[in-house]
């Protein structure tokens, strides 16, 4: 059975019980409250009835009396203390009928062709100075024609609720389940195409149904990214490994061919060779880099003296490529960050400001507001303007030719803008063409990185 169809069928039934329960409530209610009022105005006819029997004299034949108070469509029965019957007037006779009242009630009641009949006792003293009990007992014509008008009326709104009912349930049935429904199968045609197809209308209404269609489509925008996000990975990462491969294939063969007979030819070879599997590693170094960057590894957050490290990583700069990096600024800057990932986006910025420029490399440090910048400077060729927010893609590079002498991969400054995100450091670039480059660190100043992230 449907999903749909259990729905209505439940929440339909579950309604109905409960309107027969209410109604049969209503109906046992009025019941009773019908028979309190036909006994209390019995109660009442008796004591005056008694009142008057008790004030008969002698001579009086007590039937007068028996017979003025008789109720209509009833009996006042007299019986002696052996529970004989040793008088009675009836309009009706309930010979047939047993009516007796137990010990802690105060009436007895029964039925007749499906009417109801009540009787009350009270005791009397009869003119033979006798006590007895005197029966008043009535049928309840009135009663049983207002309940059956009752039960008829319940019946007739129960019907009539009920058409309403089932068409609500659909309605409601349909509300909740179609978005459901469209939302399955978009996840079936997605599964067995392969597509990232969202859900119409998901963007209407506000309600918790619209928010899982939001959630869905915004899940597939994500899931549709990044798969285009890594099949351009993939082919720029063939692309670019392609490269290296054909020239060192193409050297191996030069160097099969003539390598043996000429040396220069050789060592030429060779050292494409060299260069190429060393560009080659690079590559698959950063590559591998920025697939492990994604796993999001833990961060260990410490008290980091900004000044300090820069002084070590400039001072190891220096010592590796014997250039010119001066440090300016403040000597006293502390946050609490990683400090390796640190060095290593620093690392990332330095290595290029020194392959791309030939001058000195200033590098500032400094407070600002409630973050610490760190401005690395260079003197060099310059990022056209309309390049710069492309800085940051995987592969990219200003121009492939001018980079491959450098020995660029493109990598770097996608690994620096995945580092600086986890750090949760802004970076901004100026520069100009011929005049140099600029790369600006906002490290924010705080204590709670590590609480946030670590978790
Ligand atoms: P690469 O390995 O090619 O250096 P990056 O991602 O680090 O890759 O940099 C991307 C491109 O941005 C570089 O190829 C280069 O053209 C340009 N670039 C980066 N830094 C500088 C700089 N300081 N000066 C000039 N150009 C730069």
């Amino acid at each position: 059975m449907k999903l749909r169809t259990k729905i209505h069928l439940y929440t339909t039934l579950l309604m109905l019980v409960l309107l027969v329960i209410m109604n049969s409530g209503v109906y046992l209610l009025y019941e009773q409250l019908a028979i309190n009022t036909e006994y209390k105005q019995l109660k009442s006819d008796s004591e005056e009835f008694l009142t008057a029997f008790n004030n008969l004299s002698d001579v009086t034949d007590p039937s007068i009396v028996l017979r003025a108070y008789m109720p209509t469509n009833g009996a006042i029965r007299v019986l002696n203390e052996s529970g004989n019957e040793i008088f009675s007037v009836e309009a009706l006779s309930f010979e047939a009928i047993q009516l007796e009242v137990g010990k802690n009630e105060e009436y007895a009641m029964n039925e007749v062709d499906g009417l109801p009949i009540i009787m009350i006792e009270t005791p009397a003293i009869w003119k033979d100075s006798n006590i007895v009990t005197i029966q008043l007992i009535q049928r309840l014509d009135d009663v049983a024609k207002n309940l059956d008008l009752l039960k008829l009326i319940l019946i007739a709104v129960t019907a009539l609720v009920t058409i309403p009912l089932l068409l609500s349930n659909m309605g409601l049935s349909r509300i909740i389940l179609k978005p459901l429904e469209r939302l399955s199968e978009a996840m079936k045609k997605n599964a067995t195409s392969g597509t990232y197809e969202k859900i119409d209308e998901a963007d209407v209404g506000k309600d918790e149904l619209a928010e899982i269609g939001r959630t869905f489509n915004g899940m597939m925008e994500a899931l549709e990214t990044n798969y285009r996000k890594q099949e351009q990975f993939v082919s720029n990462a063939s692309h670019e490994l392609k490269t290296p491969l054909t020239v060192i294939e193409s050297y191996a063969k030069l160097l099969l061919r003539r390598g043996f007979t000429n040396e220069k030819v050789a060592t030429e070879a060779l050292e494409a060779i060299v260069n190429e599997s060393s560009r080659m590693n690079e590559l698959i170094v950063q590559m591998l880099e920025l697939a492990k960057n994604k796993e999001r590894t833990s961060l260990s957050i410490h008290k980091v003296n900004l000044a300090q490290l820069l002084d070590d990583t400039l001072s190891q700069m220096q010592q590796a490529y014997n250039r010119s990096f001066e440090l300016k600024g403040e000597t006293q800057l502390y946050t609490y960050t990683d400090e390796q990932k640190l060095k290593q986006l620093l690392f990332i910025l330095l290595d290029n400001a020194r392959k791309y420029s030939d001058d000195k490399i200033i590098v500032t440090a400094t407070k600002l507001g409630e973050s610490i910048s760190i401005t690395i400077q260079d003197f060099g060729e310059g990022i056209p303007k309309d390049q710069i927010s492309h800085l940051f893609d995987r592969f990219y590079r200003v121009n492939k030719d001018r980079n491959r002498k450098t020995g660029g991969t493109g990598l770097g400054l996608a690994i620096a803008k995945e580092l600086a995100e986890r750090l949760k450091i802004k970076i901004n670039v100026a520069s100009e063409i011929g005049v140099g480059s600029s790369f600006t660190l906002l490290v924010p100043i705080q204590k709670d990185l590590s609480e946030e992230d670590n978790q």
